[in-house]
């Protein structure tokens, strides 16, 4: 938008005034946590109604068919005894028993046949197959004097077959066959089912508004979460703090600790950005420093140009220094920095480290010596090993004391090397011993700069060492020395 003066400002708004109402993408809301929640507790809730009220249903059929087929076989043994005791085959006038029989089916609402011995229908309720033959399974084995009582759960109906005797003989003159249907008791039972449902639905319902509720509860402290973290992505870095339950608070607890490392990444970046334009900017400063008092100086004495422009030289050699050093240290500490591992001999890595550093050390009268215990072949960037060894034995000899001496040790077991580097220098206070691997630090500066130091020396040490999967260790004491112990796998690990 325009200001009143004309200027053209922007506004930049952040996401969040779109609040709950922004976009959220289909299968974001296929993932939501409330959503799955109550999923979970209707689903939990369906599946025990369902259930019960399928058990229910059971349960309430076969109790209701037993109920009538007991009282069927009740009142039909009752019949049977009286058809029996009376002779029922034997009589002339059977009619006085069928109003009886009439009774007793109507009341079951169903259908009673009197089956004589050469199996014809002598009595049919139904009036349908009198005089016909009824020659069944359960029939025969009531002649046999067995009853049968069965209820067929397909065609829905009751069956039972009782014997009728010969008061006399008490042979089995023929048999009461009675079938009644359960129809009735399955309608009934169906529309109490359908109740059932309609109830188990109602409740479903009352469920899953419930579980919306309770869901939304239940995630409102990640929503406060995820809002509190939307800030920090803003910049604001302050630690954030939101009560909820436990699992939140961890989470809070892991982010404050992230945001906390991010911080201290942060500012130690800016310390580095801040040391390394100083660090540049020194030899620079000097060099112009010099070059300008050559030439405010007029005509000088062609031996003051040689030394003015030797220092220059001086300088540049050491700008050149930091920004190799520079380099080293950002190609060793990129993620995908590899190293690549050989069998090398390491005491003749030592020797030849040794062998190069001989001349500093005999300028200031410092013996260096190396002890071997054993041969050494480990896997080792050869190139950068000999970096790491040769930073801690050029500074056992910068920080020493005149006359002074340097003890290398090389030993090695199963799965290690070590090197000890043991010199009688200058030491270190205790408060800077953990300090010295840190980018730029030194103890003394002017020691450093004096003797070429770029304060970068360790933390390249450092690093190759932690490449390759070792620790490097200090130990100091002030005006007495310092000892350097390092430890590295012998098998590069992968
Ligand atoms: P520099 O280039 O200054 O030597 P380094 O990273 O190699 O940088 O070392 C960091 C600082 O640690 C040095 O400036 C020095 O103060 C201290 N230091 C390192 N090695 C020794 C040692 N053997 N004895 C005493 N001080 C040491």
């Amino acid at each position: 938008m325009f200001t009143q003066s004309g200027e053209l400002v922007i506004i930049l708004r952040d996401k969040s005034f779109l609040g709950d109402w922004s976009f959220k993408p289909p299968f974001r809301l296929f993932k939501s946590l409330r959503l799955w929640l109550c999923i979970a507790c209707i689903i939990f809730s369906l599946i025990p109604l369902t259930y019960i009220n399928y058990y229910l249903g059971n349960i309430l059929t076969q109790s209701q068919v037993k109920i009538k087929s007991d009282e069927m076989q009740y009142q039909c043994n009752i019949l049977s005894k009286q058809l029996s005791k009376e002779n029922f085959f034997a009589l002339k006038d059977e009619s006085k028993y069928l109003s009886d029989i009439d009774a007793l089916a109507n009341v079951y609402d169903g259908r009673i046949l009197i089956i004589d011995s050469s199996y014809h229908i002598v009595e049919d309720t139904y009036e349908l197959d009198e005089g016909k033959y009824h020659i069944g399974k359960e029939v025969l084995s009531c002649y046999k004097g067995e009853t049968s009582n069965e209820f067929h759960a397909d065609d829905q109906y009751i069956e039972l077959t009782l014997p009728i005797y010969d008061s006399n003989s008490k042979t089995v003159e023929g048999v009461l066959l009675m079938t009644a249907s359960t129809q009735t008791i399955s309608d009934s039972i169906y529309i109490q089912n359908s109740i059932i449902y309609v109830i188990e639905f109602i409740v479903t319902l009352f469920i899953a508004v419930l579980a919306y509720i309770f869901s939304g509860f239940a995630v409102k402290p990640f929503k406060k979460l995820s809002k509190a973290i939307n800030q920090a992505s803003f910049g604001d870095m302050s630690a954030i703090e939101v009560k909820g339950n436990a699992e939140v608070e961890q989470i809070t607890d892991s982010y404050n600790e992230t945001l906390a490392r991010l911080k201290h990444l942060d500012e130690s970046r800016q310390e580095f950005v801040s040391n390394v334009s100083h660090e540049l900017k020194t030899p620079i400063t000097s060099i112009k420093v010099l070059a300008d008092s050559l030439t405010s100086m007029g005509e000088a004495p062609v031996e003051l140009y040689q030394e003015f422009l030797g220092d220059i030289s001086h300088e540049i050699d050491r700008e050149t220094r930091i920004i190799d050093d520079l380099l080293t240290i950002v190609r060793l500490e990129k993620k995908d920095n590899k190293i690549e591992p050989q069998p090398i001999n390491i005491n003749e890595m030592l020797e030849s480290i040794l062998k190069g550093l001989k001349l500093i050390a005999k300028q200031r009268n410092i013996e260096v010596t190396l002890e071997s215990f054993r041969p050494v072949i480990a896997e080792v960037d050869e190139l950068k090993m000999s970096r790491a060894l040769t930073n801690l034995i050029e500074n056992s000899i910068k920080y020493n004391k005149d006359d002074g001496s340097v003890r290398v040790s090389l030993n090695a077991d199963h799965n290690y090397f070590y090197v000890k580097i043991i010199d009688t220098g200058v030491g270190i206070p205790d408060d800077a011993k953990d300090k010295i691997f840190e980018r730029f630090y030194r103890v003394d500066k002017a020691r450093s700069r004096d003797t070429g130091g770029t304060g970068l020396g360790l933390a390249i040490t450092k690093s190759i060492i932690q490449l390759h999967h070792g620790v490097i260790r200090v130990h100091s004491e002030l005006g007495i020395g310092t000892t350097f112990h390092v430890r590295v796998p012998l098998n590069y690990l992968q």
